[in-house]
């Protein structure tokens, strides 16, 4: 293994929809599902393509209710490609006796391999590999080569090449009665005697989509003279390839595609830019020459080496890797946000959530135009959240808890419970907390890039307005002397009202408390570094007064935050008063209980009466912010901040967290590093196989968790590494789980390339003598050292004051 392979061995109809999506190949622009091109949607298959930003809308009627959805839609299938052997039927893999199959993703060039040995039903023995990748290289290229060899007979084959449009979003079960019919045909046409190509457009949001596909067939170098024929519909068009093939001989297919949208920039009729392009497109070899280069040097940025456990090292870089399938520099142009499940699959329709709250330090320090590209999806959506905000009689901007193309609330108002099938409400539009996560995001893509341009633009009017919606929600209590928040919920979502009342929210979740004292301490200091006209013109044009932000300063001092027991932070108020879940029963009874609000349905209760907890709420304030930084936010608001407050609360929720978001794994295994190294490690472990191994039994087939896997790329450098970027200094506070003998990887900071090698004892750090910009800062604790471009600095972690090595410079 050089840990850059996944490998299934065997066919096992079972498992084909999630190494689909774990074998899915994309460039940060469009993703491909990783089906066989020979497989149709049908149960066991599922072919599918999405883009960013590929939205639609519409309306079901359920129990006589008109039902609005918006769907990251199911693009038309560009994979088709199907064998006929001497006339017959195309090869499916149930159809034939395997004589061996391989299905593998090569990890380090995103590309899609199957090694296919079959015996049909007239006894011939064939062996066909296919190889398939979405070029890194060239956003809107992607191809497809097939070897074939008869092993025992020489005859005529048949390549069927198609582009189908005849697709619809069926990738999920429990969205099936939902209407998955989103595109409209437009038409087929050919170029020249290769070139195929089909237009589409989405029902609703007239988005077209036009892909085209050049077929041709070699021995060798050599292009073979095949018969061509032609067989088009207003929705799918296909040619048929007809050609000798010859024992034990080789014979090399390769369908190179093109994929353009009326989204694109640069463009005019999608259909002719789509046939120019794919007549111009080059062949396999060369396209993936350019794709390979290009992945090469995403991997010179991103990789991350650890020693000491190769099953680590593989899941770390599959995860590197489909992080960069769904967000690259290709997708920085974009206007697109970061879909929870990535472009995967169709859970959660392709929404964005709160999850790159996750995600983003991953690009901060590598991709950080990925980071401005994604803040500037929302930033474009500030009307909608300002909109959002004044109907619902507030102030300032709110951002919807699901995304889509406008930016309005996506959030369904009912659900179906897959346990009960039954729908329920859903209360969940109700997490306003994503406010202050993009609030946290603009904060640290700015202490980490210092993008003052982003700042003085888009990112300073955002965080103004999302305090501004902060304030207008929360009330002075006067009988508290405290501000308080009501109505909402935190991350947990089993909690999302008080039991035996209609209306959703609940009153002062700490977690939300905590972020919005933070904010509106940041957010009343924004404007001074700003340039004098910069800031007096946002002041004007948002109508900021100086009472506004005497507010904003009094409740960065008084936000009210509940508590109970012993120093216990209550997730929200009134969280002691509910009732204990016998959890062991549970287990006994259940056994997998991540999904426990579907369970506690099922029996008919309601999860709102116990403290059972999704996923990290409160515990979320430990993972975001540093010991010293809560101190100082809870010093001010005047609450006691003691030394084992992490610990108790940390064990306290922790019992009482069903980890039904495996986003919960990542927070506690980031929280748990500098206290319980062993029990972060196991957590560490968890998310990291969540996605491989399907941890919660058939989610990831339908798309992977995109906040998970970069949430466990991130714990590697901020948790285990331990770096944190304040002050304007780069820190390390080095954890190094002792499974590992060391970790290395490099980081970008304020536009300086470090790379940073640790050990048990050593932190090395080395700056690239050749393009950097500027001296940069770096510190293990009080040890601050200023690094030029060719310097190294080595830390020993031990007792010992540091040391600098021999090339060094302090
Ligand atoms: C989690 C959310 C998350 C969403 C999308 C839900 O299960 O509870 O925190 O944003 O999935 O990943």
């Amino acid at each position: 293994m050089d840990g850059f392979l996944l490998t299934y061995d065997g066919f096992e109809p079972e498992s084909e929809g999630l190494r689909e999506t774990l074998t899915s190949t994309g460039n940060g622009y469009l993703c491909t599902r990783g089906a066989a091109e020979w497989e149709d949607a049908d149960g066991v298959h599922y072919p599918g393509t999405y883009v960013h930003g590929g939205y639609n809308r519409e309306t079901t009627i359920l129990g006589g209710l008109p039902v609005l959805n918006e769907d990251l839609v199911n693009l038309p299938n560009w994979l088709v490609l199907q064998l006929r052997i001497e006339g017959g039927d195309a090869i499916r893999l149930a159809e034939v006796d395997l004589l061996g199959y391989r299905h593998e993703l090569d990890i380090r060039y995103a590309t899609v391999v199957r090694h296919f040995r079959f015996r049909d039903r007239s006894g011939r023995e064939t062996t066909l590999q296919s190889r398939r990748f979405v070029s890194m290289g060239d956003a809107h290229h992607a191809g497809i080569e097939w070897t074939l060899v008869p092993e025992n007979w020489s005859g005529r084959v048949e390549v069927v090449t198609a582009i189908d449009g005849r697709v619809s979003n069926g990738g999920v079960a429990r969205y099936r009665q939902l209407e998955g019919r989103h595109l409209n045909p437009v038409s087929p046409r050919t170029f020249g005697p290769e070139v195929i190509a089909l237009k589409a457009e989405t029902r609703q949001s007239n988005l077209y989509i036009s892909q085209a596909a050049r077929t041709r067939v070699f021995a060798g170098d050599q292009p073979l003279p095949v018969e061509r024929r032609l067989y088009q519909m207003e929705d799918y068009i296909q040619q048929v390839l007809a050609f000798d093939v010859r024992q034990g001989a080789a014979t090399r297919v390769e369908k190179m595609v093109t994929f353009y949208t009326s989204r694109d920039p640069a463009i005019s009729d999608t259909l002719v830019k789509a046939a120019t392009s794919a007549a111009r497109h080059t062949d396999f070899a060369a396209t993936f020459e350019r794709h390979t280069a290009a992945w090469d040097e995403l991997w010179r940025v991103c990789d991350m080496r650890v020693s000491g456990n190769e099953r680590v090292q593989l899941l770390l870089r599959l995860h590197i890797a489909h992080v960069l399938q769904v967000c690259s520099h290709h997708t920085a142009d974009l206007d697109a946000g970061l879909p929870a499940r990535g472009l995967n699959g169709e859970a959660y329709r392709g929404h964005v959530f709160w999850d790159e709250i996750y995600a983003l330090p991953f690009f901060n320090v590598r991709l950080p135009e990925v980071t401005r590209g994604l803040l500037m999806y929302r930033y474009r959506r500030i009307g909608e959240a300002r909109a959002a905000a004044r109907e619902a009689g507030l102030r300032g901007a709110m951002f919807p808890w699901q995304s889509g193309s406008e930016g309005i609330e996506e959030t369904q108002r009912v659900h179906l419970n897959p346990v009960s099938d039954r729908w329920e409400p859903d209360l969940s539009r109700n997490q306003r907390h994503v406010n202050a996560a993009i609030f946290y995001n603009i904060w640290h893509y700015f202490q980490t890039t210092h993008d003052q341009a982003f700042m003085r633009d888009y990112g300073a009017e955002m965080m103004l307005e999302i305090t501004r919606f902060w304030a207008s929600i929360a009330r002075f209590n006067p009988e508290r002397e405290r501000y308080e928040i009501h109505g909402v919920m935190g991350p947990d979502e089993f909690h999302d009202k008080y039991p035996d009342v209609p209306e959703g929210g609940l009153r002062n979740n700490a977690y939300t408390n905590v972020m919005v004292a933070w904010l509106c301490g940041i957010a009343g200091q924004l404007l001074l570094p700003l340039p004098a006209s910069r800031s007096e013109a946002l002041r004007m044009r948002l109508g900021i007064g100086d009472g506004e932000l005497a507010m904003w300063q009094d409740m960065s001092r008084r936000m009210f935050v509940p508590f109970h027991g012993d120093g216990i932070i209550s997730q929200f108020e009134g969280y002691e008063d509910l009732e204990e879940l016998d959890w062991d029963a549970y287990r006994a009874k259940y056994g997998n209980i991540q999904r426990l609000d579907r369970i506690l349905r099922a029996e008919g209760k309601d999860p709102n009466r116990y403290k059972v907890t999704k996923q990290a709420d409160t515990v979320m304030l430990f993972f975001l912010f540093r010991q010293e930084e809560l101190r100082e936010i809870f010093g001010r608001l005047g609450y006691d901040y003691r030394a084992d407050t992490l610990t108790r609360n940390v064990a306290y929720y922790d019992r009482r967290t069903s980890h039904g978001s495996t986003l919960s794994f990542v927070t506690h295994a980031g929280v748990l590093a500098a206290v319980d190294p062993e029990s972060s490690w196991d957590r560490f472990l968890v998310a990291l196989h969540s996605d491989a191994d399907d941890i919660q039994g058939g989610t990831t087939k339908e798309g992977i968790h995109m906040g998970v896997m970069s949430g466990t790329l991130d714990l590697m450098q901020r948790n285990y590494a331990g770096t944190h970027v304040y002050d304007g200094v780069l820190h390390f506070n080095p954890q190094l789980p002792s499974r590992l003998d060391s970790l290395s990887f490099s980081m970008q900071f304020r536009e300086t390339p470090i790379h940073i090698t640790l050990t048990g004892d050593h932190l090395t750090l080395a700056v690239p003598p050749e393009g950097a910009s500027r001296p940069v800062r770096v510190a293990v604790r009080d040890d601050v050292r200023e690094l030029c471009p060719g310097d190294q600095t080595v830390f020993e972690l031990s007792r010992n004051p540091a040391t600098t090595g021999p090339s060094a410079r302090d």
